[in-house]
């Protein structure tokens, strides 16, 4: 007789609804895992967290967790956390979402969360293009990498994900690679456990819409070129990391500052 063995993670996944979609190679699957290892050693009550998350392949993330997860409408995953975080200041918020959800259509959401210090957990998952809808330049598409919409390069200047966050007021910022799978799931655990707008970026691999127009065509490719070129360096300032031929990965921002929900009690008496 087989004997079925529990895993470890089960608890955290909707099994119905795998096999998921993402591609081999992917870096999704491995965000995924740090996720849920950071919410297994945070030892977060399950039944008081909230995943939200927007459209694209990094949308799928709420679908998938066992957890009550949203999947919300284009650009929108940031005012619904926010509405849940206002409904039930209890619950823990994560939104989940890729860097065309959050930074384009999304980008004054954003914005405006961290200036308000919105007590929500914010990871994006930056692969540089439209995964889902064919490989269209994004907000983060580096100088010169070739999408579907711009096969001699891009010439437009992409958004500094985390400079970004920091101008707008984040009390935590930190970017990881898909490679670094550690330090990915403390720093996805320092900013579940933070009070306020917490935010963590991390640059994924995306072979099939990304990877093969610039040279990397399978997520090794992109993990060795991980390997290769970037460097951690904590505390530096955010206006320094832009991501050029290297990808400066660490923790740039751990502050205090009042949240949104403390302010409106103190001032709004
Ligand atoms: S299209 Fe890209 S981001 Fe989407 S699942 Fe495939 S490899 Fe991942």
């Amino acid at each position: 007789m087989i004997e079925i063995k529990e895993h470890p993670l089960d608890k955290y996944l909707r099994a119905d609804r795998i096999p998921h979609i993402w591609c081999p190679g992917c870096g999704l699957g491995s965000i995924l895992n740090c996720f849920l290892h950071a919410l297994k050693e945070c030892k977060i009550d399950l039944d008081n967290l909230a995943i939200v998350s927007g459209i694209g392949c990094t949308g799928r993330v709420a679908g998938y967790l066992n957890v009550d997860s949203y999947h919300t409408t284009h650009g929108r995953a940031i005012p619904f956390a926010t509405g849940l975080k206002l409904a039930n200041p209890k619950i823990k918020v994560v939104v989940f979402s890729g860097d065309g959800d959050l930074f384009a259509i999304g980008g004054n959401h954003f914005i405006h969360a961290a200036r308000r210090n919105v007590d929500i957990t914010v990871i994006c998952v930056n692969n540089y293009n439209y995964g889902m809808t064919g490989g269209q330049l994004g907000p983060t598409t580096p100088i010169g990498a070739k999408t579907t919409t711009t096969p001699y390069g891009n010439f437009e200047h992409p958004f500094n994900l985390c400079k970004v966050a920091a101008a707008s007021g984040a009390v935590y910022v930190a970017r990881w690679t898909a490679l670094h799978v550690r330090r990915l799931k403390e720093s996805m655990k320092e900013a579940l456990m933070k009070k306020g707008f917490s935010f963590v970026e991390v640059i994924a691999s995306c072979p099939t819409t990304y990877g093969r127009y610039n040279k990397m065509p399978t997520g090794l490719d992109t993990m060795k070129y991980y390997k290769e070129n970037s460097i951690i360096m904590h505390s530096i300032d955010p206006n320094k990391t832009d991501i050029d031929d290297r990808i400066i990965v660490g923790k740039f921002v751990d502050i205090e500052k009042p949240t949104f929900d403390e302010m409106l009690k103190k001032v709004g008496k």
